[in-house]
C-alpha cells in the first residue's frame, strides 16, 4: 500500500483588513499570512477499496465530508478522475476555531500527499485551484511561506520570506464564530486599519522591527465587548513579557506575540499557560 505522512502547518495573520462586502455575499479581504511550525500530522494511504475514510486523533471532529481533509480528497479524486480508496489519519495539534486555518492546513496536506502518491507531475497552480474549491484558505496552505492573500483569501502573491521570528501563540478557552464576526463587521465602522503597504515594505527590506510595527487585525475591533477585553488582556500580557508586537490571528480567538529569541518566547509561553489559556511556541517557516 502506498502511504505518505506530511505536516499540515498552521498560519498566522500578520495583517487582516476587510475592504468591503461583495455582491456575491463574500467579503473582500487583504491579508498578509505567514506559515508557522505548529502542525498536525496527516497520513494518507491508498487502499484497494473505494471511497475516503478518515480517523482523527487529538480532537473531536467529524470524519465525513464536513471534515476539510475528506472534502479535499474528494475534490482531488473528482478533478483527476481517481476512483481508488483513500485512508486519512489526522493527528491534531493546531487548536480549533483559533484563526490558524487548522482545517485548511489538513486539506492542503491531503492534496500535497495525494499529488505525491498519484500525480507527481501535477502543477502547483492546479493543486491550488483544487484547494480553492475546498476553502478560501486552502490555496495559501498549499503554498505556504509568506503571502499576500486577497479576494476571499484565495488570490495569492508570493512575498519575500519574513525574517525568522518566534511566535508565542495563546489560545483562550472560547471560540469565535467567523460568520458572526463578518456580520458584525458590516455594522461597525472600521477605523483602525492595518497599513498593509508598510508591512509589504518591511518584508521587502527584511526589517523585523518595521514588520512588527505593522502587525494588525481589524477583526479585533469587531469582537463583542467581553471577548475583546479577553483578547486585549492577552495582548497586554504578551507585550509586558517583551513581545515586539501582539495581535489576534484571523477571526480568533488565538492571539500571538512575536519575539526574536526562542528562549524568551518559550519562557513567555510557560509563564502565560493556564487552565484558560493554551500556549504554543512556534517559529515562522
Ligand atoms: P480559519 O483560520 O481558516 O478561520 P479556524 O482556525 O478559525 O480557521 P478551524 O479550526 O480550521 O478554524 O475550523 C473550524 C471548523 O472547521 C470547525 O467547525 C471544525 O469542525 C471544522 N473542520 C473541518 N475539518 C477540520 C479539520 N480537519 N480540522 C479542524 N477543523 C475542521
Amino acid at each position: 500500500m502506498k502511504t505518505q505522512t506530511v505536516p499540515a502547518y498552521a498560519k498566522l495573520n500578520l495583517t487582516l483588513d476587510i475592504l468591503g462586502k461583495r455582491d456575491d455575499g463574500y467579503h473582500e479581504l487583504r491579508m498578509v499570512m505567514q506559515t508557522v511550525s505548529l502542525c498536525d500530522d496527516v497520513t494518507v494511504t491508498l487502499t484497494d477499496g473505494t471511497g475516503v475514510a478518515c480517523r482523527v486523533a487529538g480532537a473531536e471532529l467529524p470524519c465525513d465530508e464536513r471534515n476539510l481533509a475528506v472534502k479535499a480528497a474528494n475534490a482531488f479524486c473528482e478533478a483527476l478522475g481517481y476512483h481508488g480508496g483513500i485512508d486519512i489519519t489526522l493527528t491534531k495539534r493546531i487548536p480549533s476555531e483559533a484563526g490558524m486555518a487548522g482545517g485548511s492546513a489538513d486539506a492542503a496536506a491531503v492534496l500535497r500527499a495525494l499529488r505525491d502518491l498519484i500525480a507527481p507531475t501535477l502543477m502547483d497552480e492546479r493543486l491550488e485551484e483544487i484547494g480553492a474549491r475546498v476553502g478560501s484558505d486552502v490555496p495559501f496552505c498549499v503554498r505556504g511561506g509568506t503571502q499576500l492573500a486577497e479576494g476571499r483569501g484565495e488570490r495569492l502573491t508570493a512575498l519575500r520570506n519574513a525574517p525568522r521570528l518566534y511566535a508565542a501563540v495563546c489560545k483562550p478557552d472560547f471560540p469565535v464564530s467567523t460568520p458572526a464576526l463578518f456580520q458584525r463587521s458590516d455594522r461597525v465602522a472600521l477605523t483602525d486599519r492595518p497599513d498593509t503597504a508598510a508591512l509589504l515594505a518591511a518584508l521587502e527590506a527584511g526589517d523585523a522591527a518595521a514588520l512588527c510595527a505593522s502587525v494588525k487585525n481589524v477583526f479585533e475591533q469587531v469582537l463583542p465587548d467581553e471577548q475583546r477585553a479577553r483578547i486585549e488582556d492577552i495582548k497586554r500580557a504578551l507585550l509586558v513579557h517583551g513581545a515586539e508586537c501582539a495581535a489576534m490571528t484571523g477571526s480568533g480567538s488565538a492571539v500571538f506575540g512575536l519575539f526574536r529569541e526562542e528562549d524568551v518566547c518559550r519562557t513567555v509561553c510557560e509563564a502565560l499557560r493556564s487552565a484558560e489559556l493554551q500556549t504554543f511556541c512556534t517559529i515562522f517557516v
